[in-house]
């Protein structure tokens, strides 16, 4: 219920929602502080502040019941006390229950009254993360009250809602103050943004009620249902909030749309040189992209287009035929790789094209520095042609003379972010143009997904491979068979065959990964004594790896040791064979990229997937994918399927599409209404567009037209 003072606030106000949070009863400045912090600033925004999660205290789990991973709530009795003090201060308690198992608690931050009220006999309720210790189940640093008496122990009523919060402002405070907030929630009529019509149409139920609900579920919720995010209260907020995202990719595309950018028409002189000189014809889909892409910069108007194409479908020359035209017109390029080995090859590939036509081509990337930086930097701001990089690129200090053309490689690996804030590198150079956009991509996205992540762009797609490709025959080996594997290489070698062993250590620093390279090299280097063996790894200078990698391609090795650094972009036309090491820990995006580098000369190719067995689930699948199909748009759909879209876009890393509520994977069925709905608004109703954004999105979208 609405309290009086709250009902003071409606009244002076048009809509509640726009009051400013300092106005609800009990949040000073500090408070308000604290919640500016969170970009809470209105009212509103305190109703969209969602929970990310649940804590189920209205119930007390037996000790026998619990599973790791699960966050519960216990009741049980101190056995025992362990304070140890051999690497850091630990304090381990031993509970036990009616279940008669027993439960350790372990702290390693406490204060000595803490330690000494936990006498054996003692009662104590906790909540916490259930985990497998090293002497059976464990929590760590619980949640926990002790209980006196005999008593029961009084347990909540409803679930409690966790919000992503901020230092110094706690889960109960922040709880109070979203309470007020929502007690000046108006009527669905005013609430609803979206058209009753489009409501019904789509069982949209009422947005009023859902905010209710997921901000206080009854205590009959349930809870694995709220867990999952597949409660329809949820499902009509994620609905808002994928309606929203897309709603301000459009927007965000048509202010780019708004700007102008240098007409890029070229003159074909150096395109025809260019031509002449490949080894190759251009493919049909090849062609068809180049001159959709033409077209687009031949526009006032800034490019924003993303160029799909499989692993080996030829992205480089198509770019680098688009930053001919831009060279022909007298303006600059930027490439931009997401690693620096990348960033070498187009390095490579660009001076090998470019060069002989008089183009400059610069070099920036985050290792160079002193001297050779300045020089860069100069190179860039005088008007160097084409410059190659990584994310250095978009760092301060890098100033172009006249930036026509913005290339990123490997978009999966950036964020939009990253994306506009290389765009803005164009627009502070005066003139009040911005670049074109040309956006590369090895990972086929799935089509509903692109609609979403990419809304803000246009998609061409390169869908032939180069003629003479083969396909790439896949097997998978148990680890338990690696010396018939090694034996198999040493008669790949022995044949003149070239190939890659690829290390895999996903979760570890570059330097373990290193490590773990180093460690095959040696493995092999014995085994295979009379082939010749190389080695790199991200911990290397670039200079030693271009000289591996020069060696490797010009055939003076015979196997290439490497971690994942080889990943995207390598291209040696002649390495027909690659092993995989844990390949079970890999993801399918990742091992398509891996598997990519061989099959891309005419020589029949083969990749080995070795796994350490036994085999979970989910490995099992992926793997059998690899070996059943070559084609990156179903193992795309089937990443989708297994793993979920943050994983398909590599957005877990850059967080770009983090979303209160949504899941793409678990909401993808919800896009095609989504895009829908939205068009419909963006026609009919732009007003109701815009404050779904500010709703949403909140203070950082206001900020974005300035
Ligand atoms: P990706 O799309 O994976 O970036 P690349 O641009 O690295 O692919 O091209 C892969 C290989 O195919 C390179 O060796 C490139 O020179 C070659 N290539 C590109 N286009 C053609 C073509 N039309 N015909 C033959 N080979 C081509
Ligand atoms: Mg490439």
């Amino acid at each position: 219920m609405p309290t009086p003072s709250a009902l003071a606030l409606t009244s002076t106000h048009a809509a509640p929602g726009d009051t400013p949070v300092s106005a609800l009863p009990g949040v000073g400045p500090a408070l308000a502080d604290a919640l500016a912090r969170l970009g809470l600033e209105r009212v509103q925004d305190l109703w969209f502040h969602l929970p990310l999660r649940y804590e189920d205290k209205t119930r007390v789990v037996a000790i026998a019941d619990l599973r790791p991973g699960e966050r519960t709530q216990v009741e049980g009795v101190v056995e025992a006390v362990e304070r140890g003090f051999r690497y850091r201060p630990q304090l381990k308690v031993a509970i036990s229950d009616d279940s008669l198992q027993t439960l350790v608690l372990r702290f390693f931050h406490f204060r000595r009254s803490q330690a000494e009220q936990m006498q054996p006999g003692t009662r104590l309720l906790c909540y916490g993360e259930v985990r497998q210790g090293p002497q059976g189940l464990e929590m760590v640093h619980p949640q926990y009250q002790r209980i006196s008496g005999d008593e029961p122990a009084i347990v909540d009523e409803l679930l409690s809602p966790i919000y992503p919060t901020t230092e110094g402002l706690g889960q109960k405070r922040l709880a109070g103050v979203i309470a007020k907030a929502l007690a000046l929630l108006p009527p669905d009529a005013q609430l609803e943004l979206i058209p009753p019509a489009l409501c019904a149409q789509h069982g949209l139920t009422s947005l009023r009620d859902a905010l209710l609900y997921v901000h206080r579920p009854p205590p009959d919720a349930h809870i694995g249902q709220l867990t999952a995010g597949r409660h329809p209260a949820q499902q009509r907020l994620a609905f808002e909030e994928l309606l929203t995202q897309h709603l301000s990719l459009k927007r965000m595309r048509a202010a780019v749309r708004r700007r102008h950018a240098p007409s890029l028409r070229g003159t074909g002189q150096l395109r025809e040189r260019l031509l002449a000189g490949l080894p190759f014809g251009l493919t049909g889909a090849q062609q068809r992209v180049t001159a959709e892409i033409a077209v687009d910069i031949a526009q006032a108007k800034p490019m924003l287009r993303l160029v799909q194409g499989d692993v080996g479908s030829g992205k480089t020359i198509v770019a680098a035929l688009a930053a001919i035209a831009a060279v022909e017109s007298g303006q600059q390029v930027a490439l931009m790789a997401p690693t620096e080995l990348l960033a070498e090859q187009h390095l490579h590939h660009f001076r090998h094209w470019l060069t002989p036509l008089g183009v400059d081509v610069a070099w920036l990337a985050g290792k160079v520095a002193g001297k050779a930086r300045q020089q860069a930097l100069q190179r860039v701001a005088e008007g160097a042609h084409v410059v190659i990089g990584t994310h250095a690129l978009m760092q301060e200090g890098v100033t172009f003379a006249q930036l026509g053309l913005v290339i990123v490689d490997e978009q999966h690996r950036f964020g939009v972010q990253q994306r506009l804030a290389l765009r803005d590198k164009g627009a502070d150079q005066g003139s009040g143009l911005v670049p074109h956009q040309l956006v590369l991509t090895a990972t086929p996205i799935p089509r509903t997904l692109a609609m979403s992540a990419y809304a803000d762009l246009d998609v061409s797609a390169i869908d032939e491979l180069p003629p003479g490709r083969t396909p790439v025959q896949t097997i998978a080996i148990s680890n338990a068979r690696r010396a018939e594997v090694i034996e198999r290489i040493h008669v790949a070698c022995l044949e003149g065959r070239q190939v890659y062993w690829v290390c895999t250590l996903i979760e570890e620093s570059e330097q373990l990964r290193a490590q773990a390279a180093e460690v095959a090299y040696a493995e092999l280097s014995a085994a295979l004594a009379d082939c010749r063996i190389g080695l790199i790894h991200g911990r290397m200078k670039p200079r030693e790896k271009q000289l591996v990698m020069d060696a490797f391609k010009a055939g003076e090795l015979s196997v290439l040791v490497a971690t994942t650094v080889i990943e995207v972009g390598v291209d040696v036309p002649n390495a027909s064979l690659m092993v995989i090491e844990n390949s079970e820990r890999l993801g399918l995006a990742q091992l398509h990229q891996l598997r990519g580098r061989v099959g891309r000369g005419s020589v029949a190719s083969n990749c080995v997937l070795l796994y350490q067995p036994p085999l979970g689930q989910l490995a099992r699948e992926r793997l059998q994918v690899m070996r059943e199909t070559n084609d990156g748009f179903r193992i795309a759909e089937k990443d989708l399927e297994l793993r979920g879209p943050g994983e398909v876009l590599g957005t877990r890393q850059t967080g770009q599409l983090s979303f209160r509520i949504a899941d793409l994977a678990r909401d993808a069925h919800l896009l095609p209404a989504v895009q829908e709905v939205g068009a419909y608004l963006l026609s009919h109703h732009p007003q109701q567009a815009e404050q779904l954004i500010v709703r949403w999105i909140g203070a950082a979208a206001r900020y974005v037209h300035a």
